[in-house]
């Protein structure tokens, strides 16, 4: 080709409109081919074959391949070590440059400086934007330039601070015409890549809006449909965040309020990265846990015999997905009464989730354990069965993830909750005490 050629990196931002990085690439004066690689360093973690996000991403490359070629353009999908593949890439494009949206998890910060470096050597610019979040980690910082660890003071400043440039969409379809017209080879098939399909139904990308509205109101309850179910998309970068952040400020502070803790989670992960592997307050890596991994098992499956529990692990377990009020149960629940390890709770998450997000899911548990920025307090150990009185008083959620509840069949409780009250606070207190 004798044009000029950028490369398009797609990531965690699946989408064609309103994608920053995207959009300065089709600006720039290049001819743009989109790429996606299927990081095998990533997936080889993955211990389900039916792994359902990577039906869902792939999936999703379908669909954009398609408009794509809409477009007179493709998408180049590859399936290897990124830093392999970007040699192939370099040597079959020859670009000039490469645009790609920032991943702020530490794997994909080295990674990136990797792959920043290799294209250097070779004399192409490397530029990558913010697109996932309204503000970037050093944008919301306190007065004395220090980050925030504490929620309320963080959004109060986010909310200061925005205004219409930040939620302003990039206006990629003007730019369509700098799409390279292409041809890409075939796209590897799930199977290719070890994976096979999934037969679950995703979240629709799309939001009622008087859902939104009434958000405030039913956000807590499991039994209704009253939160958007929006998380997949947002982790996967299948909507713009721009876009529904302008949504919430017209209609539900509420539901802004849910899209800040998620900017906030995401700049502690970019500022605290050892918050990501162990406890982000030091003092909490010296509990004692007791890891009864026949308690473990039993949470997992959701036979715990408290229904509230069992409920939203049963309804993880079969949909990917679990009510946020349910997780912080199942959570505190495992880590205060069961007295195990929220790492061990973090990484089954982490496998089931549909819309795992190490910073939100992190920030999740170490909330819940006591051990992270803005946490619960140890000592505040939610009573499961008040919970489920005041959160699903009519049982319907519970009846309709643990029917057998109130028969013979429901197993008894695996620890008495007040028993497990006094053990927890007992391995707090010892872990926390002065030396
Ligand atoms: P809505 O209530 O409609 O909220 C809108 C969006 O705001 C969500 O889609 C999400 O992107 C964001 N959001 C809402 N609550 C939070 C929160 N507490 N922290 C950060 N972002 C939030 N969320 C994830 O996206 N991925 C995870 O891996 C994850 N793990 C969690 C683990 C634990 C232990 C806990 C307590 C919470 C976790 N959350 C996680 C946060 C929250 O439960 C989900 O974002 C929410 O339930 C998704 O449903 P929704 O899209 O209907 O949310």
């Amino acid at each position: 080709m004798s044009e000029k050629i950028a490369i398009h990196w797609f990531r965690r931002d699946l989408r064609l409109n309103d994608n920053a990085a995207l959009y300065h690439a089709l600006k720039s004066g290049c001819k743009v081919i989109p790429i996606f690689i299927f990081d095998s360093n990533i997936l080889s973690k993955l211990e389900n074959r039916q792994d359902a996000r990577v039906h869902f991403i792939h999936n999703t490359l379908q669909k954009l391949k398609s408009e794509l070629k809409h477009l007179k353009s493709d998408l180049q999908v590859f399936h290897g070590n990124p830093l392999e593949i970007w040699e192939q890439i370099i040597d079959k494009y020859h670009p000039n440059s490469v645009y790609t949206n920032m991943d702020y998890e530490p794997y994909a910060i080295k990674r990136d400086a990797t792959v920043e470096s290799i294209l250097a050597g070779k004399n192409i610019s490397f530029h990558s934007f913010k697109d996932h979040v309204i503000f970037d980690k050093d944008e919301v910082l306190k007065d004395d330039g220090n980050p925030y660890t504490v929620y309320t003071p963080y959004s109060r400043k986010w909310k200061l601070k925005l205004n219409n440039f930040y939620l302003k969409p990039y206006p990629n379809e003007k730019y369509q015409n700098a799409y390279a017209n292409f041809s890409a080879d075939e796209m590897p098939t799930l199977e290719k890549i070890g994976f096979e399909s999934v037969n679950v139904s995703f979240p629709s990308e799309t939001v009622d809006s008087g859902l939104i509205k009434k958000y405030h109101l039913q956000r807590d309850i499991p039994s209704i449909n009253g939160t958007s179910r929006l998380s997949l998309h947002f982790r996967f970068g299948t909507i713009s965040i721009r876009d529904k952040a302008a949504k919430a400020l017209k209609i539900s502070e509420k539901w802004l309020n849910e899209l800040i803790w998620r900017d906030f989670y995401i700049q502690i992960m970019a500022h605290f990265p050892h918050a990501m592997s162990s406890a982000f307050k030091p003092d909490y890596n010296r509990v004692i846990w007791d890891n009864n991994t026949a308690h473990f098992k039993a949470w997992c499956e959701g036979k715990t015999g408290y229904p509230l529990v069992d409920a939203g692990m049963r309804e993880l377990n079969a949909t990917g997905f679990m009510h946020n009020r349910v997780r912080m149960v199942v959570a505190s629940f495992l880590c205060k009464h069961l007295l195990i390890d929220w790492k061990w709770g973090e990484a089954y998450f982490a496998e089931k989730l549909l819309d795992f997000e190490l910073a939100s899911n992190n920030g999740g548990w170490q909330w819940a354990a006591g051990s992270g920025v803005d946490a619960a307090p140890y000592f505040r150990i939610f009573n499961p069965k008040l919970q489920m009185e005041k959160f699903d008083p009519e049982l319907k959620y519970i009846k309709k993830w643990v029917p057998e509840f109130g028969t013979f069949d429901y197993p008894r409780p695996i620890v008495v909750h007040e028993q497990a009250r006094v053990r927890c606070l007992e391995a707090y207190k010892a872990a926390l005490k002065p030396y």
